[in-house]
C-alpha cells in the first residue's frame, strides 16, 4: 500500500484490520485532511503538490501499475531505484543532497522525510508564525518541484536544468512565490541569507 493516498472507500479498508493497515489508514486519512490550496504558490504548483500528495505523479512506477508498456521503471536520475514520486523527490541520491543544502538554508533541524504525508504531518505540528509557516510551505514546495522539473529535464534531454542550478532555482522560485503572491516584504539578499 502507498503511503498518502486514498485510492478506495473507506469501507475496503475496514476490511483491512490490522494493526499496520490501520496506522496507515488514519495516516491517509489525516493527509487527505490536510491537502490544501496554497495562495502563496502558483495554481499550476498547487496542481502539482496535489498529485504529490495522493501519488499522481506520472512516474514510472504509477504508470507501469496503470497496465502501461513502460521499457523501464528505474529512476532517470540515478539508474538504481525504482521510479516513485517518494524516491525521486526525497529518496534519490538527488533529491538527498538538495535537502541536505536546503536544511542548511533554513536553518532548522528536522527529520528525513520519505514522502510528502511524513512532511505535511511534521508541518502541520510545527507551531510557529503563520508568516513563518507560509514561507517553509514555498521552499518545499519549490524544492519538490525543481527536483520534478529537474527529473524532466533529464527524462526529456531537453537541457532546461542543470543539476548545479537546482539549489539556486529552488531560492528564487520560492522568493518570488512569498514576493509576489504572499505579500511578504523581504529583499532577495535577506532571502538568501535568511529564509525564516
Ligand atoms: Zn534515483
Amino acid at each position: 500500500m502507498t503511503l498518502g493516498i486514498v485510492p478506495y472507500p473507506v469501507m475496503v479498508y475496514l476490511r483491512l484490520l490490522v494493526l499496520g493497515d490501520v496506522l496507515i489508514i488514519i495516516r491517509c486519512l489525516v493527509v487527505q485532511r490536510r491537502t490544501r490550496w496554497c495562495k502563496t504558490l502558483p495554481r499550476k504548483v498547487n496542481v502539482f503538490i496535489w498529485r504529490v500528495a495522493f501519488n499522481r505523479l506520472p512516474t514510472r512506477i504509477n504508470i507501469s501499475s496503470r497496465g502501461m508498456d513502460i521499457e523501464r521503471i528505474g529512476c532517470v536520475l540515478c539508474l538504481y531505484q525504482v521510479e516513485s514520486s517518494s524516491h525521486i523527490l526525497f529518496l534519490c541520491e538527488v533529491a538527498i543532497e538538495i535537502w541536505r543544502r536546503v536544511r542548511l538554508w533554513v536553518d532548522i533541524q528536522w527529520l528525513r522525510f520519505s514522502d510528502w504525508s511524513e512532511w505535511i504531518v511534521w508541518f502541520d505540528d510545527w507551531h510557529v508564525t503563520s508568516d513563518k509557516k507560509m514561507r517553509l510551505f514555498a521552499i518545499v514546495a519549490a524544492t519538490t518541484w525543481i527536483l520534478w522539473k529537474y527529473r524532466n529535464t533529464v527524462l526529456f534531454a531537453s537541457h532546461m536544468l542543470k543539476k548545479q542550478e537546482l539549489f539556486d532555482s529552488i531560492c528564487m522560485f520560492s522568493f518570488n512565490w512569498v514576493t509576489d503572491r504572499g505579500k511578504l516584504n523581504i529583499s532577495w539578499s535577506e532571502w538568501f541569507s535568511k529564509p525564516l
